[in-house]
């Protein structure tokens, strides 16, 4: 009798974490065999527009996996009319493994919500499970009893202790439109990708119209952040009709401003360093409020756009001394745009029309108050811009 693993996904694009779990359970479970199997559409999700085929998806997993003789990239849930269910791709390969312990393997929260599962008792009569886990002190209480209660009815359950790399699908998909996510895919899975075209990667962004420029935007940002995103532009395209200051830039600016919002921390580090920027000590010390540094960054190098938009974007969080009349719109018009709810925001909206220095000052004003209550530290920028305007 063989030990086969069964590790399902969506492999949308495959990236190193796929592959360092897969290597690294064929080793720790001792597998025999590893049947890498990408789903035809999951049950629960749909995929975003501009996404490989599920060919190409079969095909960036082989060419990801070819080093590997145990491990084996099935199209078995790929031929299958419609939805697949895990189920029924565990009992095709029950039939033709007749003799062999199957281990289906999963992720923490599958495995927290495998009772919710289609037939979850058909899988079970017919495999084994394998649980991811980082063995994180509270992870590994729910699972350790989830595991006992399971073995307690019979069942096999294996906790595989795996590495996560800590990048989803999604933002990988995005760090492939900046031009960043080479140190995420596995050998060939990149070049694949840009030559195929896919997730929108290698197309031009370079001074897009207004509308494409849209669409690709609230592509790349999360959905809670679209209003606020265009709520910023309009305000911005307001604010340079009443100052005299370039509608289309304010435009442009305004819809670019939080275009690298999506990305954790530690993903605003892997953008600065593969544009090769040198952070100062206060970036380094907060790197969630790189947005602003990396959103000018991609503002200029993909999407091509010019100085005075960028540095809006640049000094959209935390102001600067001199600033320029485009940098104050679209650091004030972040700050008041109409979804914005807080109190003081409608005399800072009163005051964005009659003085917009006066706004600015306010919403600087407002913004040390707040990091002081949360006792965080006050950028050198926002600092100079108060000094600069008192
Ligand atoms: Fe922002
Ligand atoms: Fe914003």
């Amino acid at each position: 009798m063989g030990r086969i693993g069964i590790y399902g996904g969506t492999f949308n694009p495959p990236h190193i974490g796929h592959i360092r779990a897969a290597k690294g359970v064929v080793r720790s479970l001792g597998l025999d065999k590893l049947l890498v199997i990408p789903d035809r559409i999951a049950p629960h999700k749909e995929l975003p527009a501009g996404s490989a085929s599920p060919e190409q998806r079969l095909e960036m997993l082989r060419i990801a996996l070819r080093d590997c003789s145990e491990i084996e990239v099935s199209d078995i849930e790929l031929r299958r009319e419609g939805k697949s269910f895990t189920y029924e791709t565990v009992l095709e390969l029950r039939w033709r493994y007749p003799d062999d312990e199957l281990i289906l393997l999963m992720g923490t929260d599958m495995f927290l919500t495998f009772h919710e599962w289609r037939n979850p008792d058909v899988i079970l009569a017919n495999a084994s499970l394998g649980v991811f886990y980082r063995g994180e002190k509270g992870e590994k209480t729910s699972i350790e009893q989830r595991k006992a209660e399971m073995e307690a009815q019979g069942h096999n359950v294996y906790l595989v202790r795996n590495e996560i790399v800590d990048i989803s699908s999604t933002d990988l998909r995005r760090m492939l439109v900046f031009g960043c996510a080479g140190s995420f895919l596995p050998d060939g899975v990149e070049d694949y990708i840009r030559n195929s075209g896919l997730y929108g990667s290698g197309a031009d962004y370079k001074n897009l119209p207004m509308d494409r420029l849209e669409q690709v935007v609230v592509r790349l940002l999360k959905k809670n952040r679209v209003n606020h995103v265009l709520g910023c532009r309009d305000t911005a395209i307001a604010l340079a009709k009443r100052w005299g200051s370039d509608e289309t830039d304010a435009a442009r600016a305004g819809i670019l401003h939080d275009i690298t919002k999506a990305m954790d921390g530690p993903l605003q580090l892997t953008l600065c360093d593969e544009y090769g920027t040198i952070l100062t000590d206060f970036s380094r010390k907060y790197p969630k409020t790189l947005h602003a540094l990396t959103g000018a960054l991609v503002a200029e190098r993909i999407f091509g756009e010019n100085e005075a938009v960028v540095t809006a974007i640049r000094y959209h969080t935390t102001g600067r001394a001199n600033m320029s009349l485009l940098e104050k719109i679209i650091y004030v018009a972040d700050y008041m745009e109409p979804n914005r709810a807080f109190p003081g925001v409608e005399k800072l909206r009163e005051l964005a029309f009659s003085d917009i220095d006066g706004a600015l000052k306010l919403g600087l004003e407002m913004t040390l108050e707040h990091l002081a209550r949360q006792g965080a530290e006050v950028s050198p920028e926002s600092r100079g811009a108060l000094e600069f305007l008192n």
